[in-house]
């Protein structure tokens, strides 16, 4: 579930509230708010698209776990769904280990 945004890390730009399917952002003049926190799907598209690494999604899908912006910062949490799935620039994406293109090859 979406626990919290960071303002410190957030450069406004709304993506979250754009890409969110569930529609639990509220666009502001500024940082974005976490409005209809119930309605989150956990499905870490705001997380993945953010460009800053402002948002934390806990796996937990049940409930808030009410963690703090500190544990988040100290745990280096921010951004770590999107690190798992190697969509973080200069990170390899794991296709180039696909060895299907061979099979490909030895048909041909
Ligand atoms: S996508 Fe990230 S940087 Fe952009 S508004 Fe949302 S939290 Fe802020
Ligand atoms: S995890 Fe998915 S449903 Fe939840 S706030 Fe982010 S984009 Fe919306």
């Amino acid at each position: 579930m979406i626990e919290l945004v960071s303002e410190s890390r957030c450069v406004e730009c709304d993506i979250c509230v754009k890409v969110c399917p569930a529609n639990v952002f509220d666009m502001t003049e500024g940082v974005p708010v976490i409005a209809r926190q119930d309605d989150c799907q956990t499905c870490f598209l705001c997380e993945i698209y953010c460009p800053t690494d402002a948002l934390y999604v806990a796996a937990r899908a049940d409930g808030p776990l009410a963690i703090s912006e500190a544990e988040v910062e100290q745990r280096n949490l921010f951004g770590s769904y999107s690190r798992a799935l190697g969509w973080k620039r200069g990170k390899a994406g794991g296709s180039q280990l696909d060895p299907t293109h061979r099979i490909r090859v030895a048909q041909v």
